[in-house]
Parts: C-alpha cells; structure tokens; sequence
C-alpha cells in the first residue's frame, strides 16, 4: 500500500516536471514559444465570445543584440537575455502571459487589458530596460528593446493574424530608429 503511493507521487512528480519542462523556456524559465502560441489561439477565440472584452499582445526584440554578441560573447549576451526576461517578470501581472519565442525575441499576452492600458506598460518596460546597466566581467552593457503592440480582435481569423499585426508594428519601431514602441 505504502510503496503503491510511493509509486504514484513519483510518478505524479516526474509528469509534473516534464509539463514544466514541456512548457518552459530553458534559459529564462519564461513560457516558451509553443505554449504562448496555444494560449494566445485560446484567448483569440475567448475575443470572439465574448466581444466587449480587450486583451493586448506585445512583440520585444532586443536592438544590435549581434553587436552585444559580437562583443562580449555568446554566453554573455545569454545572460543579457535573462536579465531582460527578469525586467519582463518584474512587470508581469497575475494574469499575464510571458515567453520568449525565439533567440532575442519575447512576447506578453496581457488579458483583459485595453491596447491604452498595455501601451503604458510597453513604455514602462521599454524604459526599465533602456535605464537599467548591466554588468557584465568590469563591463557596463546598455540594452534597449523595440516593442510592437496590438489589441486582440474578433475579426482575426486566428492567432497568426494578430500576431502577424503585432509583427508589423515592431518592424515599424525598428524602422522608426528602435527603442520604441510601436502600435498597430
Ligand atoms: P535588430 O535591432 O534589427 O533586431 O538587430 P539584431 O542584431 O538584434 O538582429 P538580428 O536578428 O540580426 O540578430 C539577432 C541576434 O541574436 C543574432 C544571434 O546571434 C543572436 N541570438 C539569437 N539567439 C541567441 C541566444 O540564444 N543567445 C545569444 N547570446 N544570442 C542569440
Ligand atoms: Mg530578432
Ligand atoms: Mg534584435
């Protein structure tokens, strides 16, 4: 009997870990692209439900990170992107959705939040990461990110499409000189 419940919390245990692990970004313990891709098609179709709640999706992508590469090395531009992920966690509610979603790229769901709302935030973050020095080996680094914002609408036929919004208002904040925000 014991060894039985043993046997199950194990168990429960190792499926617990690999749904983390399933979910999570390794690096920076943020979501992952594939997990905030089926929560962002999960609150597209909650738009078209219910049609008078907003909900805001954010794009960030790090400005010159090749020249923080090229400069200080691989290892350490990893570790500028787990002190950007931090600043991101600083700034996350509850109910927000946080994940990087390729190399230099992150993205927030922010339910329930008017694209006004989210703007302030974007600005907010867009701030805290242009402010802040990192020290990196005696050496002070200085990073700023490009953020593209749309709200989440019930005309989109699908998550790609608003995500593909969102795309296009970041490639406008790095057209329009980067360490901006730019919405859509
Ligand atoms: P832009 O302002 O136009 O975004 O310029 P950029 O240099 O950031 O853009 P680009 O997409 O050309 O380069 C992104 C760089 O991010 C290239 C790659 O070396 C680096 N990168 C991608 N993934 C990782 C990673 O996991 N760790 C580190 N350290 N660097 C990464
Ligand atoms: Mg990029
Ligand atoms: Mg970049």
């Amino acid at each position: 009997m014991l060894w039985s419940i043993l046997d199950i919390t194990i168990q429960k245990e190792m499926q617990e870990k690999l749904e983390i692990q399933a979910t999570t970004d390794y690096l920076t313990e943020l979501y992952n692209r594939r997990y905030f891709t089926c929560r962002l098609e999960e609150e597209v179709s909650k738009i078209k439900c219910y049609k008078n709640t907003t909900s805001s999706l954010m794009i960030f992508d790090l400005d010159k990170f090749k020249q923080i590469n090229d400069a200080l090395g691989h290892l350490m531009g990893d570790f500028v992107l787990k002190e950007f992920a931090n600043i991101l966690k600083k700034n996350l509610r509850k109910t927000d959705i946080a994940a990087r979603i390729g190399g230099e790229e992150f993205a927030m769901i922010l339910a329930n939040t008017d694209i006004v709302n989210a703007s302030i935030l974007a600005n907010r973050i867009k701030e805290n990461v242009s402010n802040q020095i990192i020290n990196i080996d005696g050496k002070s680094v200085n990073v700023t990110v490009s953020i593209g914002l749309t709200a989440l609408s019930y005309d989109d036929i699908n998550s790609d499409c608003t995500f593909a919004r969102a795309d296009d208002a970041l490639y406008t904040a790095k057209a329009n000189g980067r360490n901006r925000v730019e919405q859509k």
